[in-house]
């Protein structure tokens, strides 16, 4: 069992609770941005339809920026508005429209369980943050808790980054956040804090404060309206957290949620010393060769060839031009053979080497690769069989390139 929480970091008092969600509600109701997601789950009627557009915008924004997001909800809202459409279309629509937002599985996963609730759950959505975590797939603890308390109004807290931030800040958490113990009082604390009669807005104002004033480099304390519910903030005005006017910290170094003693408060980073991460992994390193096979085509115009990645793993199923993923520290006239011998295997017809024309390198950032692209362009005469073994393929003209499946890294190539 955990060792328990100090008082401190707790929220206890039931005034306080009371007047923390009635400050941070009247913000809200003032500050909120208006979001699409927003007016729909207000005013629509159809509570399954509720729950799937809350659905649809937590997935997006995973990972995301709302600026980015909106405009992919809009047109997917657009395209599929019910579940039942979803649950219509093929991965293939999914992927074209999702193009560009990352994290691919998101899209593929989103449709498999819209099919999921229209076979197995006569089209109706599961009501409580329980069942929607256990019966859909790719729905998590948070996304559970969103859609729960937004759409169906079950008073049941969330946690994501921007709570987390929140919630170490209100209460000087300073053990590493994303730890189990801490993880588990944070949900604690969120299911204590949730507003009973209001939980969707509720949940959406403690992200909202944590997206828009508790920000991670430049909170707005001065505009901050729990700052006198804040301990990191008195702690930076007056060098000690309230209500414990004689303890920098809670004891001897034994407090499960208190930074650790060796990286004690820093007061150069006031109330940005929360929350607090171990280390992470530094992104792997990988170098794939691209080639881009160029032919005329029927009018004359060019086309490109683009090949289909495996159903499953990194941008499962989307296209690309033919690659290879190469080992590092390879000279770059041994990377050109290799990419030759590729091509070769997979035309059918020899591919010299010097016949491929070197055009740059492009890097990408996916959030556990540090991935460099590269390039090398191959104009063809007339056209070429592929073993259709390998992979699928096709050839697209340049707008029908831009409207495919197709990763922001490979528009980038
Ligand atoms: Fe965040 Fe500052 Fe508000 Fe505290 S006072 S919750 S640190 S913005």
């Amino acid at each position: 069992a955990p060792a328990p929480a100090p008082a401190r970091h707790l929220f206890s008092d039931p005034a306080e609770v009371e007047a923390l969600r009635g400050n941070l509600l009247a913000w809200y109701d003032r500050c909120k941005r208006d979001l699409p997601w927003r007016a729909l789950a207000a005013t629509e009627p159809d509570a399954d339809r509720r729950g799937y557009a809350v659905w649809v915008s937590e997935i997006m924004l995973q990972q995301t920026q709302v600026a980015t997001v909106i405009d992919y909800y809009n047109r997917w809202m657009q395209k599929w508005p019910t579940l039942q459409a979803l649950a219509q279309a093929s991965l293939e629509e999914v992927n074209e429209l999702w193009a560009g937002l990352g994290y691919y599985s998101r899209g593929k996963r989103l449709q498999e369980a819209a099919r999921k609730v229209v076979s197995e759950l006569a089209g109706q959505m599961p009501r409580t943050a329980e069942d929607l975590q256990k019966l859909l797939p790719g729905v998590g603890r948070y996304t559970a808790g969103a859609i729960a308390s937004i759409s169906y109004g079950q008073a049941t807290g969330v946690v994501d980054g921007n709570v987390i931030r929140v919630l170490c800040r209100l209460r000087c958490i300073g053990a590493d956040s994303s730890s189990p113990a801490v993880t588990d009082r944070l949900w604690d604390m969120a299911n204590v804090l949730v507003d009973r009669s209001r939980p969707g807005d509720f949940n959406q104002a403690l992200m909202e404060l944590g997206a828009t004033v508790c920000m991670p480099k430049a909170p707005l304390c001065g505009e901050c309206p729990v700052k006198q519910h804040c301990q990191a903030w008195c702690r930076k005005l007056f060098g000690n957290p309230r209500k414990v006017p004689d303890v920098e910290d809670c004891g001897v170094g034994d407090c499960p949620l208190c930074p650790p003693a060796t990286e004690p408060w820093d007061s150069s980073l006031g109330v940005t010393n929360f929350p607090r991460k171990a280390a992470k992994k530094p992104p792997r390193a990988m170098r794939t060769a691209t080639c881009v096979l160029e032919r005329r085509g029927c009018h004359g115009a060019p086309e490109y060839l683009l090949v289909q990645r495996p159903s499953s793993g990194l941008l499962a199923g989307l296209w690309e031009f033919p690659s290879l993923p190469l080992a590092q520290d390879l000279q770059e006239e041994r990377e050109r053979e290799e990419l030759a011998d590729h091509l070769q295997a997979w035309m059918g017809r020899p591919v010299a080497a010097k016949g491929l024309q070197f055009i740059g390198e492009v890097i990408h950032i996916f959030s556990h690769i540090h991935q460099t692209y590269v390039v090398y362009s191959l104009p063809l005469d007339g056209d070429v069989t592929l073993d259709p073994a390998l992979s699928p393929s096709r050839w697209v003209t340049k707008d029908e390139f831009h409207a495919s499946a197709v990763s922001t890294a490979m528009k980038k190539v």
